[in-house]
């Protein structure tokens, strides 16, 4: 991934991600600007709220109104968020139905010296949401990119789980099938690291009971509605949470799933469960995919798999 200045580059300043002398505009630099005073050319990765509408950055005000174009989703929920701001900025669709169409137009248009924001109808574009093809074409054509981070559901249901924050895995929404989603689940089961998965309320018992059942015993957490009126933190055991919304049924709005990591002593396999997973990988393919696939499976250092590997294939296996 290519690395640019983290604040907007100023006027005629050489942009470190693409090399190219930039136009002699303005930047986005303070909140005052007016907005007869135009932004440097570039996409804007511009984050907006999730609910709270007091929820977005004076930078992100200032760059949606000062830009050419806004790109977003739904013209709908966008025209409303400006409206609360009295933004006029011009909108135009990027969703995932027109993407391949439109794309090309807006990097013409960046391309040609104009500014164009990005939004999602909620939160941080790319994170579920379109941008990311958007992103790497305008990379791949050296024009300017910049972020306006912001709000963001995983994040602020992180804060709010009480769950270990130091490593994480956002998995975005899992597989609708339940046995595509229970792979997907045993895949990350091994790893020491919280899990953030976006969810559909409807989907929400099912999931959790999959979740329980796939991940084993571990605390989690249900954040729905977060920052709106209804805001809700649910937190307890994977079974318990399972049955609570199983009893309830799905609850309205939007939700989010957080998963403890594995408790040490959940996490460290037994040697007999080391042992099937091996003998299982070994009858598939070679001792180093065998053992690559099961030491990421089950987070346990390669090293120890290795030599478990080497045992049971030699026949020893003591
Ligand atoms: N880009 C967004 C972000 O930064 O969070 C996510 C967009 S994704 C299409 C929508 C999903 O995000 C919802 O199904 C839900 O899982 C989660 N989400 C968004 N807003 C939420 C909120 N206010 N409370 C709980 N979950 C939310």
């Amino acid at each position: 991934m290519s690395v640019k200045s983290r604040s907007t580059p100023s006027s005629s300043t050489r942009t470190e991600s693409t090399g190219r002398t930039a136009r002699s505009k303005p930047a986005p630099d303070s909140a005052s600007g007016t907005a007869a005073r135009r932004l440097e050319p570039g996409l804007y990765l511009v984050a907006t709220p999730i609910g709270n509408l007091g929820d977005i950055t004076l930078r992100a005000l200032e760059t949606l109104r000062r830009a050419d174009a806004i790109a977003c989703e739904d013209s709908r929920v966008t025209a409303k968020l400006l409206a609360a701001h009295g933004i006029a900025t011009p909108l135009i669709l990027y969703h995932e139905h027109n993407a391949p169409r439109a794309r090309p137009k807006i990097l013409a248009r960046i391309a040609a010296g104009e500014a164009v924001a990005l939004v999602s109808d909620a939160g941080t574009p790319l994170v579920s949401d379109p941008g990311y093809k958007l992103v790497t074409a305008a990379v791949a054509q050296g024009l300017a990119v910049h972020a306006l981070p912001g709000p963001c559901a995983a994040l602020a249901a992180l804060m709010l789980s009480g769950l270990p924050s130091d490593r994480f895995l956002f998995l975005g929404f899992l597989p609708v099938k339940a046995t595509a989603r229970r792979r997907v689940l045993a895949e990350v089961a091994g790893l020491r690291a919280t899990l953030i998965v976006y969810e559909s309320a409807r989907r929400l018992p099912a999931t959790l009971g999959d979740m329980a059942e796939t991940l084993g015993p571990r605390h989690g957490a249900v954040a729905r509605e977060l920052t709106k009126l209804h805001e809700e933190l649910r937190r307890g055991t994977l079974d318990a949470l399972a049955a609570d919304y199983r009893a309830a049924g799905p609850p309205k709005g939007e939700v989010v799933i957080v998963v403890a990591p594995p408790a040490e002593d959940a996490a460290a396999l037994s040697a007999d469960a080391l042992d099937a997973a091996l003998q299982a990988a070994l009858a598939r393919g070679t001792l180093r995919d065998a053992v690559q696939e099961v030491a990421r499976t089950t987070g346990r250092p390669r090293h120890e798999v290795y030599a478990r590997a080497l045992a049971l294939a030699r026949g020893s296996g003591e």
